[in-house]
């Protein structure tokens, strides 16, 4: 594949002002959407053989909110690609001023594998419903799904306006030596260094969406049971594999024994067959990942669970206790089926350790209490989140969706993602009927009293 071609023929679309039509990102769009409804039944099974996903789960995880972000895009976008009028201050009358969204070109998004279709394809709907060309590099790693994403979008949309390119890091590698208008990346933090080094090389501007250890609060006055309930959905689903998953629980220490058995009793209604894969729970992607959690897994501070199986790369939901902050589970991100649970007796001692820590990219706080949810949302630095919730966060589509620091630069969804990908061009349109002539010499105390009034 001729990838320096791809890249010249999408610059040569764009520079010929088709993408800048609203109905032409509107038809793409459409396009889109059908094509994904008639081919539902490739996507499951795709993903299916990549993860052992149900339909149920691929659906509320991926495909809805793909149809709710195309269907939101497809609704708004001639709104949000609209000059807006803004006013003119004083000092530069008589003229008018507006802002033009303009589309900044040729886009390339690279996407992790553990969310294949919707981190892949809601950067590249914002991308399109903001006028730029998209190049998509789906993870290599679920290789099912990363060939029905090349297979139905190559087969159906102009390569110059919409291509999916497969490839390893060989591949990336090459895509990013090329010049583009923008990268919007979602992975590791590491790979994300590797990506911003390469985007600085022209200037590219970066979206990067990382990962992290996103801590969640489980205060005494919390309701336990719908707070297990919610965790244990939270935590399990995709097997912990989800970007915004809580990655441990800072639990104060006297309700820390409830919020145990509360949690295991939903372990054990949720998924009463987890050490088989089935239906209800997914895999571990593949063996590196498996082999890095099996060895994650401290045996003598398992509180329930901790079955691990290499024949079908299954990990059982796992809870642990009697952790600290110093343990080695609580240095990286854990990704995976494994809950740490940290009990606290001060409040004030666990933020200050949670703020030396890099910014999260999630955060979420079980309790009723007002002041304390209001001083820990205060206090941490973190990308976004929920209060008496986890993960939900990121159906709603008028909430921004990124990191902070170490977990992200950018955001996007719905408008924030139509943002990401559009210039706001300032412009000040001055008439020519009249020359006060104040700016220019000689330079006299008059004009200088003038000039005093109109910008002080
Ligand atoms: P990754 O960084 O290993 O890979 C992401 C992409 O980068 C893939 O397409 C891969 O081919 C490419 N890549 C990998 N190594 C590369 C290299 N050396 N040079 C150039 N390209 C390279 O991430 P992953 O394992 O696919 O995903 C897991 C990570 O992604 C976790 O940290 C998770 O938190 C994060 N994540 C973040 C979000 C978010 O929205 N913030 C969503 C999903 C996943």
């Amino acid at each position: 594949m001729d990838i320096s071609k791809i890249v010249n023929q999408q610059n040569s679309f764009f520079n010929s002002n088709s993408t800048k039509e609203v109905t032409l990102r509107i038809e793409t769009l459409k396009k889109l959407k059908h094509i994904l409804k008639e081919n539902e039944n490739n996507l499951y099974t795709a993903i299916y053989d990549d993860f052992k996903k149900s339909a149920f789960e691929t659906y509320i995880a991926e495909l809805s909110l793909i149809y709710n972000e195309l269907n939101d895009a497809i609704r708004n976008l001639k709104k949000w690609s609209k000059q807006k009028r803004v006013r003119t201050n004083l000092a530069n009358f008589p003229a008018k001023s507006y802002i033009i969204p303009e589309p900044l070109g040729t886009v390339l998004v690279i996407s992790a594998w553990n969310y294949p279709y919707q981190i892949a394809l809601i950067p590249a709907i914002s991308a399109i419903a903001a006028g730029n060309t998209v190049v998509i590099k789906p993870s290599e790693i679920p290789n099912n799904t990363s060939k029905v994403l090349a297979q139905l979008i190559n087969a159906n949309f102009n390569e110059n306006h919409l291509t999916v390119i497969e490839g390893n890091v060989a591949t990336t590698t090459e895509l990013l030596q090329q010049k583009w208008d923008k990268i919007f990346f979602t992975g590791s933090t590491p790979v994300g260094k590797i990506i911003y080094k390469a985007a600085a090389e022209n200037l590219t501007p970066v979206t990067l969406e990382l990962g992290g250890k996103s801590p969640t609060f489980v205060l005494a006055d919390c309701n336990i049971k719908i707070t297990a309930k919610r965790i244990v959905w939270a935590k399990f689903l995709n097997a912990g594999q989800t970007c915004i998953a809580p990655d441990y629980l800072l639990v104060e220490k006297r309700i820390e024994t409830k919020l145990l058995e509360a949690l295991k009793k939903e372990i054990e209604d949720f998924y009463p067959h987890s050490k088989n894969i089935n239906e209800n729970y997914v895999q571990i992607v593949n063996e590196r990942n498996f082999n890095r959690l099996a060895q994650l897994i401290p045996t003598n501070k398992i509180y329930h669970g901790g079955e691990v199986n290499p024949e079908n790369r299954s990990i059982a939901p796992t809870l642990l206790r009697n952790i600290g902050f110093e343990d080695h589970i609580m240095q990286d991100e854990i990704f995976g089926p494994i809950l740490p649970i940290i009990a606290f007796e001060n409040l004030e001692d666990v933020i200050k350790k949670v703020k030396v820590k890099e910014k999260p990219l999630a955060l979420y706080i079980y309790s009723k209490n007002k002041k304390i949810i209001q001083k820990i949302l205060h206090e941490i630095s973190f990308g976004g989140g929920a209060i008496n919730e986890s993960l939900v966060q990121i159906s709603n589509p008028n909430l921004p969706f990124g990191g902070v620091g170490a977990s992200g630069i950018g955001n996007y969804h719905s408008k924030a993602g139509f943002d990401t990908f559009t210039h706001y061009k300032s412009i000040l349109h001055k008439t020519s009927w009249i020359e006060p002539n104040i700016k220019y010499t000689p330079f006299t105390k008059f004009k200088s009293a003038i000039l005093k009034f109109l910008l002080e």
